[in-house]
């Protein structure tokens, strides 16, 4: 089963079926105590005891945000459903969870999805992106009807929606993953790594307070793709620095600039790779 419907079929024995869901609420169902705690290098810990069927999970009390709290929880309890006869102790850092890199471990990616799921259930949450345009104004609205971190609910928005968005993450000035909707083609610039100048998320980083809203920038400047002409612009609507000193940036393709087709790129490596078969008979004549 994936992630995703474990987390459903979790929540149907469980009989929930609005939002917001309260993780801490399950954990109290299922037996398992929750605690906050001063934990170095971990944002959240799940232990089992086997015999018993209980188990602990404890939160970092320095996180201050009740979104990311739940998530970090909602992660433990994706161990919980999905890991637990394998091992019967989790230690999760904050650079895992709520992390959509497809570099991290393929347990902590599916703890994620899991948990994503569980907050934010596909069936509850899509009549209400459908309704929606993309923007942070909807993802805070919807981050309050589940209770989940902008991050989380950025994530849920653009894997739901039909619009191509985009989200990039990005921590003094490094661009640490991004994460895009099946309908967004170019690609995002991670060549350099580094935010370009002349973009909204850029002038964070040098102290400005950026609008509340969408402005057009040079779409070179995120991008690369088939459409990206030194003249397409694209929709960014990046936030101040949040607690974790990133800056989440929404990169909305209003007008659907082309990428690169995966068949260019078969040509392209077919025709470098083939050479005919010539060369090496008249050699051997030789
Ligand atoms: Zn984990």
């Amino acid at each position: 089963m994936n992630p995703q419907a474990e987390a459903s079929s979790f929540l149907e024995e469980l009989g929930i079926e609005e939002l917001p869901i309260v993780p801490v609420e399950i954990c109290r169902k299922l037996g398992i105590h929750y605690s906050e705690d001063h934990l170095s290098g971990f944002d959240g810990v799940l232990i089992l005891y086997p015999p018993t069927g209980h188990g602990l999970i404890c939160v970092n009390n320095r996180i201050t945000e009740q979104g990311r709290k739940n998530f970090t929880i909602a992660h433990e309890l994706g161990h919980y459903c999905m890991d637990s006869l394998e091992k019967t102790e989790f230690y999760c850092s904050s650079e895992v969870i709520e992390s959509f890199q497809s570099a991290i471990n393929p347990i902590e990616l599916r703890a994620n999805e899991f948990a994503a799921e569980l907050l934010m259930p596909r069936n509850i949450y899509q009549p209400l992106v459908n309704k929606r345009d993309p923007g942070w104004d909807t993802i805070k609205e919807l981050a309050v009807l589940s209770q989940t971190s902008l991050t989380a609910t950025a994530i849920r928005f653009i894997d739901l929606s039909d619009y191509a968005c985009c989200l990039i993450v990005s921590r003094a000035r490094k661009i640490l993953w991004f994460h895009k909707s099946e309908d967004f083609r170019p690609y995002v610039q991670m060549d350099s790594r580094l935010v370009s100048r002349d973009t909204l998320a850029f002038n964070i980083y040098q102290g400005c307070v950026p609008a509340d809203n969408f402005e057009e920038v040079k779409a070179c400047k995120w991008i690369s793709g088939k459409g990206v002409q030194p003249h397409t612009e694209i929709l960014e609507w990046s936030l101040p620095l949040n607690s974790y000193g990133q800056v989440l940036t929404l990169l909305y393709d209003e007008e659907g600039i082309a990428g690169w087709d995966e068949e260019d790129d078969y040509d392209e490596v077919a025709e470098v790779e083939w050479e005919p078969p010539t060369f090496h008979k008249s050699k051997r004549k030789a």
